[in-house]
């Protein structure tokens, strides 16, 4: 009785922007001849996943939920959705998103709210999935794929893992590839595995991760085996729970949940101290400066020229159709990140907005290491809210940026990041819980994670 009667079925969540069957049945078929031939079967083996429609998929149609991409067709497979055909995964489709990924609810698609398929306790409203990897988190709680990509540049993954009752994890900045990502802001944007268990979000993201000579950035690191280094074990692990994070107009519900998922990391052997981010309050304003500059210089090349969609009005140059086809192309939510990320950028506004968002960014990065020295691990909510229905932050743009209030610091500073789904609210709405680890420790992560759910 929890799931929306009103979207049962599938069609209804508007999950998918396109659906692919045909690369799902023939993974399935490569895994039967591998089978007769007595190959090994790779780690991912004949699943059929939701692919986030922000992966570049050879031949078929990529858009980020973007009017500008659409009837783009890439001629090239994004690394890491290779490495997941290569590890045996198929394709169910591409998902739905916040256009751009810039979004917290799934309203800013060209195709449409996603809506989740969870419902409120009398109320048969739309609810929302959560965004930006909406699509990813409905198609997974509603059943319909056994896990789903997603990327993490201010909480993507995490949010909508938590508004709909699944486990996400952002690993550290550089483990997955970005090549092939529709790059939204370079230095945050992150790949990760969306799932129904931390076990399922170990094996995907084992078979995600990897260094890329394609990717500038990506980590010349080994890819642990981090499944089978799987533990609820917590003993002589400390967990931080930092004080910053008691935030005015966070839910009852949300501080109970939390107050839970210290108990049972205690009962996991795990000691709690408290911790101190003192620089949390700033991470949000600096997010928002950070992501929409790098967001305004990546979307320069969207020009009506080499991808999608053209508008070039009679008679008119170079310059109009530059201007047409952006008009045209780009939705409300992107224009606001552009319009903000040149102003910011622009020479008059530079040092007062960007370096001074630069230099909260290394802040919030160095109260992280502080913390570091006294726990393996940090608890926080994932979000101060359980999800809303669909429509009713319409007007109010800036509290659904804070939404992400618990999210952003993690990205900011590069750190692996979990949601792992921990209690209901008072309306039968999924809570989750954060993990933030180290950098490189994934494992930290998981294995806290897999104590709390
Ligand atoms: N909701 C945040 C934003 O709109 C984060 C998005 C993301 O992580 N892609 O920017």
């Amino acid at each position: 009785e929890r799931f929306n009667t009103a979207v049962a079925d599938a069609a209804a969540l508007n999950a998918f922007i396109v659906t692919t069957p045909d690369h799902a049945l023939a993974a399935a078929d490569k895994v039967d001849a591998a089978r007769a031939e007595g190959e090994q079967l790779g780690a991912m083996a004949g699943v059929p996943i939701g692919m986030k429609d922000l992966f570049a998929t050879r031949g078929v149609q990529t858009t980020a939920a973007s009017h500008i991409l659409e009837g783009f067709t890439p001629q090239y497979e994004s690394t890491v959705s290779q490495k997941l055909w290569d590890a045996g995964a198929g394709m169910l489709g591409k998902l739905n998103l916040d256009q751009f990924a810039m979004g917290s609810s799934n309203e800013t698609s060209y195709f449409g709210n996603v809506t989740s398929p969870w419902k409120k306790a009398g109320s048969n409203a739309a609810m929302s999935p959560g965004g930006s990897s909406g699509g990813s988190s409905s198609a997974v709680a509603a059943r319909i794929a056994p896990a789903a990509t997603g990327t993490d540049t201010g909480g993507s993954i995490r949010q909508p893992a938590a508004f709909t009752g699944i486990c996400g994890i952002k690993p550290t900045y550089g483990r997955c590839s970005r090549w092939g990502v529709v790059a939204f802001a370079s230095s945050l944007d992150q790949a990760g595995p969306m799932a129904r268990s931390v076990e399922d979000c170990a094996i995907m993201l084992g078979a995600m991760a990897g260094f890329d000579p394609k990717d500038a950035t990506s980590l010349q690191m080994d890819v642990p085996d981090w499944e089978a280094a799987l533990s609820s074990d917590l003993r002589g692990k400390k967990v931080g729970i930092p004080r910053e994070y008691r935030m005015d107009g966070t839910d009852q519900a949300i501080l109970d949940s939390w107050e839970q998922g210290k108990a049972w990391l205690r009962d996991a052997g795990a000691e709690i101290v408290d911790v101190s981010l003192p620089h949390t309050k700033y991470a949000l304003p600096a997010y928002y400066i950070v992501a929409p500059a790098e967001a305004s210089s990546n979307l320069a090349r969207y020009d009506g020229v080499r991808y999608g969609l053209r508008d070039l009005p009679d008679g008119s140059g170079l310059q109009d159709m530059y201007a047409a086809t952006r008009a045209a192309g780009f939705g409300d939510e992107v224009k606001r990140r552009i319009l903000i990320g040149t102003y910011v950028l622009s020479a008059g506004f530079y040092d007062a907005y960007y370096t001074q968002a630069q230099k909260i960014r290394a802040l919030v990065a160095r109260d992280f290491e502080r913390a570091f020295e006294e726990c393996d691990v940090i608890l926080a909510p994932t979000t101060p809210t359980a999800s809303f229905p669909l429509g009713s932050m319409n007007e109010d743009p800036l509290t659904m940026y804070l939404n992400d209030v618990f999210a952003v610091p993690a990205s900011l500073a590069g750190l692996p990041a979990m949601s792992v789904p921990a209690t209901t609210n008072a309306d039968g709405l999924p809570l989750g819980l954060q993990l933030v680890g180290r950098p490189f420790d994934e494992q930290g992560v998981l294995n806290a994670g897999l104590a709390i759910q």
